[in-house]
């Protein structure tokens, strides 16, 4: 196996890449370095920066160095002793519209210097284009990659191979792209020529063309993310499923002067405290820096970016590991308006998101409002308590209380009460079977409220209308999937006003047990006990 997988969390995953140059733990950046200006040596970007892969452009080597490139492999040019993954010129080709080399031979290229990871030379749709020319990316990328796997699989390669995907926003040919080229023997797929919709801030289309790639894609392959841009999006590349992504947005925004956070840019002449403690930051105040004359400051910039990628990609690591991948979407999300556009995309698809998630977690799960229902934990239970779970067989009336105020809610004070009730009152209890409706879980059969995550989670209240509605839809697809002969309902206002629960009546017709305001006081539980008494 090239590709081991050894954590995931929604559709992101920790795992592990074998090439010729050793293992590479992903999801991993792969900082861009331009062989024609090395600002910051490669070496340096290994040793101090810790960064164990980079990207390069084979196109330029091959353009500019290629003698001294073939003599002393790529790793001997760069002086980089890990990973290198190479391009091919395909950006070059988008920006320009041509290059000088053909596909086998920047292949060969590649795989003669040195490379660990290479990719075709591929024709990127680009953005905004007309559905024609698009198709014929699709086709002529496909063809390339066709020719290309034979080619090497007959020169027996030690290069991994990556297959990119073309049809830019026509999601049809995006999806033709990614189902064909899942048919060739690709090590690495790549989605291509993202960098125009990433620099307009299109993230919720391109949450559609990661959804799409990863739907059509084999599972066991790890997926690369061309030219992926600031560091605020990496976590919803890795929660979307990809593993790799190269990025020069270190070098980019400290050429215009911009100081990268982890929640967006700053313009260096704005800033009067550094957010950061890095060896730059914590070396200079942002005047000393300010005064650098103008390629030192850059460096020093670039140097602070690479940190800055570093520690969120790391991060997003941990995410993954502790099952808190979703909760850093979220925070993610709110630096900037485009993100959180993008994030309500995905929630709507987090259906998707459900297979991978773990079924149980170290920690529990902190819910802010209603993006958090979209959790892939929270629809699990949901659909599970409509689709797959049976009541208790002698269990024919259904009862069912609101959501006490301590978890596990069997082990309540409230709940200790309403059983010594029923019991008192010489009620059958093997006849009733107690559900909780409860935000943000829906309905929780009273024997399963220990399950992991049904009582781990923490809560912010008051609950908006959009939580309330929620809970009512999966008490009604509850109900409606299940056969009791009698339901009651024991009302708490606070979380179900009278018109939701007039709503809800029509629904799924039920008797509601008493007209008292709170619902754990002696009179309603009087109420309740007669009601299931006389009628239970
Ligand atoms: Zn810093």
């Amino acid at each position: 196996m090239v590709f081991e997988v050894k954590s995931t969390d929604l559709l992101g995953r920790v795992g592990k890449l074998k090439t010729k140059n050793g293992v590479l733990e992903t999801p991993t950046l792969l900082p861009v370095v331009n062989p024609r200006k090395l600002e910051i040596k490669p070496k340096e970007i290994f040793e101090e920066f810790k960064y164990k892969a980079i990207m390069t452009n084979a196109y330029l080597f091959k353009k500019y160095f290629e003698k001294e490139v073939l003599k002393k492999g790529i790793h001997g040019f760069l002086n980089f002793p890990n990973v290198i993954m190479t391009d091919s010129g395909a950006y070059q080709l988008l920006r320009y519209g041509k290059v000088e080399v053909e596909p086998i031979e920047i292949l060969d290229f590649q795989e003669k210097i040195g490379s660990d990871i290479g990719v075709i030379l591929d024709i990127p749709t680009g953005f905004q284009v007309s559905r024609n020319h698009a198709e014929w990316t699709v086709k002529e990328t496909l063809e390339r990659a066709k020719k290309a796997v034979e080619y090497f699989g007959k020169q027996g390669k030690s290069m991994l191979l990556t297959g990119p995907l073309q049809g830019g926003t026509y999601f049809d040919l995006l999806e033709f792209s990614a189902k064909k080229m899942s048919e060739l023997p690709f090590d690495v797929y790549a989605l291509g020529s993202p960098t125009k919709i990433m620099e307009q801030y299109l993230f919720d289309i391109l949450v559609k063309m990661m959804l799409i790639v990863k739907k059509n894609l084999p599972p066991d392959k790890p997926l690369h993310l061309f030219g992926a841009g600031h560091p605020f999006m990496f976590s919803f590349a890795v929660a979307l499923g990809f593993d790799l992504f190269d990025s020069a947005s270190y070098a980019l925004y400290a050429k215009d002067g911009r100081y990268i956070t982890e929640t967006g840019t700053t313009k260096l002449e704005n800033l009067e405290y550094f957010p950061c403690n890095c060896p730059v930051c914590k070396s200079l105040t942002p005047q000393d820096l300010k005064e650098k004359e103008k390629h030192e400051k850059e460096v020093l910039l670039m140097k602070h970016n690479l940190y800055v990628c570093k520690v969120e990609v790391e991060r997003i690591k941990q995410s993954i590991v502790e099952g808190r991948l979703w909760e850093l979407l979220e925070l993610r999300a709110r630096s900037h308006p485009a993100l959180f556009q993008a994030f309500k995309v995905l929630s709507k698809y987090s259906k998707i998101l459900m297979k991978n998630t773990p079924v149980y977690k170290f920690r529990g799960m902190f819910i802010f409002d209603e993006i958090s229902l979209y959790r892939p934990e929270i629809l699990t239970h949901k659909t599970k308590i409509v689709e797959n779970y049976e009541k208790p067989e002698k269990a024919e009336i259904l009862l069912l209380l609101p959501q006490p105020s301590s978890k596990p809610f069997h082990k309540s004070s409230q709940y200790k009460k309403v059983k010594k009730f029923l019991e008192e009152a010489g009620i059958n209890m093997e006849k009733i079977h107690v559900c909780f409706y409860s935000i943000p879980f829906g309905i929780i059969p009273v024997e399963l409220d220990e399950v992991y995550p049904l009582s781990q989670f923490e809560d912010a209240k008051p609950y908006n209308q959009k939580m309330v509605e929620e809970m009512v839809k999966n008490i009604v697809d509850y109900v409606k999937s299940k056969n009791y002969k009698k339901i009651f309902l024991h009302p708490d206002f606070s979380l179900m006003d009278k018109r939701k629960i007039k709503q809800l009546k029509r629904e799924i017709g039920f008797k509601e047990t008493t007209k008292n305001r709170d619902p754990w006081s002696l009179d309603s539980l009087e109420d309740l006990s007669k009601i299931l008494r006389l009628e239970g």
